[in-house]
């Protein structure tokens, strides 16, 4: 039998090689290698995808969030709440940008932040909050929203895993003031190298954001501010403006595989994943909880089952991180997941046998009650 890698991004996009080849043609006969017409036709259709006025290409989901947050004024001596049960770039950015990060914990159920538990870490100093939409699924946006305008406080949504995604029946990318994607090759809509996208309704943001990405320019050398070099390549454009028609229907096929899994391990002693009442989740990862699960991730190992652990160390507890100051015993559930998350393989193209065979080396894993019992 084949192994089941658990992720393959060598099908995806095999049926658009001759579009991608094509506009990488045109480029290298071009000599336009950085933005450009692709860019800018990638970054409208990407802000009519996600129901938002403005796009803007980057090169990185990390350098998204970092102009985002300096975009809405936000830099040193403020403070910005967001999660540690996440990748670790979303706090890195907060510190790119000069502010301070201020970790809570997440929802047991659902993954994402707590919102019960942010109201009792607003300070004066507090200025934005900043949700991240993990595994694919939404934040609980609606107490978020509600707690940022009773203090006046920004909302950014960390969209890196969640492209396509609905909250309310509304797109991410349009929940709050301003939200970030990354289009690193293995997330949902990915590049063929980095990339990312700040998006945004707000028309100052917009600008804000586009000067920074830029050096700083308002046309070509009029500096308005100090900026970096943040630029999407041309290529990654093409790429991008290729890919993002079939972004919905990739989407579908991940929940679909989803639903398989679902519905299979029902009879394991496995948690399978929960979705938020409002949201709809496109499984950028299919994540499932396990009391053994570093035997159990050793076990599909050995019958050539790849999976991950997203994310096995906390970010409050790295120790590039150990200036924040927080330890072990600060945030439970976030350290729980640590020790219990395990990703099983997902993607559009993973076959209905391979889901079974995950789903049969699971369940005998993990057997249920029922299977014990009887
Ligand atoms: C991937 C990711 C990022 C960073 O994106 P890069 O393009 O790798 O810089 C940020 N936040 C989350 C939640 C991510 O998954």
């Amino acid at each position: 039998m084949s192994d089941i890698p658990f992720l393959d991004l060598t099908e995806q996009g095999r049926s658009l090689r001759p579009a991608i080849d094509r506009a990488f043609a045109e480029i290298l006969d071009s000599g336009w290698f950085v933005r450009g017409p692709n860019v800018e036709a990638f970054e409208a259709a990407f802000a009519a995808f996600c129901g938002a006025r403005h796009a803007l290409g980057v090169n990185s989901g990390t350098t998204a969030l970092q102009i985002a947050l300096m975009a809405c004024g936000i830099g040193p001596g403020d403070e910005v709440i967001t999660v540690s049960h996440t990748f670790a770039a979303s706090v890195a950015g907060i510190i790119h940008a000069g502010a301070t990060p201020v970790l809570v914990d997440v929802k047991p159920d659902t993954y994402t932040m707590d919102a019960d538990r942010i109201e009792e870490r607003i300070t004066d100093r507090t200025r934005a909050i900043l949700p991240v939409h993990l595994y694919g699924q939404p934040a609980d946006m609606d107490p978020i929203v509600a707690l940022a305008a009773k203090y006046g406080l920004r909302v950014i949504e960390d969209a890196a895993q969640a492209h396509g995604a609905t909250y309310a029946g509304r797109p991410v990318g349009s929940l709050g003031d301003v939200a970030c994607f990354s289009f690193y090759p293995g997330k949902n809509l990915g590049a063929y190298g980095e990339g990312g996208a700040v998006v945004t309704s707000d028309d100052e943001i917009a600008h804000q954001a586009r000067l920074l990405h830029n050096h700083g320019a308002e046309t070509k050398y009029e500096h308005i501010v100090v900026g970096y070099n943040f630029r999407m390549e041309a290529l990654q454009g093409a790429v991008l403006g290729a890919k993002l028609p079939h972004l919905s229907e990739w989407n579908r096929l991940r929940q679909e595989r989803a639903s398989w899994y679902d519905e299979g391990l029902a009879e394991a002693d496995v948690v399978t994943p929960k979705r938020g009442e409002r949201s709809t989740h496109v499984y950028h990862l299919y994540v499932i909880q396990a009391e053994d699960r570093d035997g159990l991730q050793a076990d599909l190992g050995r019958q050539g089952i790849g999976t991950g652990i997203h994310y096995p160390i906390p970010v409050h507890l790295q120790p590039g991180y150990a200036q924040l100051g927080y330890g072990r015993g600060d945030l439970p559930v976030t350290e729980h997941l640590a020790d219990h998350v395990l990703s099983l393989p997902m993607y559009p193209e993973l076959s209905r046998d391979g889901v079974e065979r995950v789903v049969e080396a699971v369940t005998a894993a993990c057997p249920g009650k029922t299977a014990v019992d009887g």
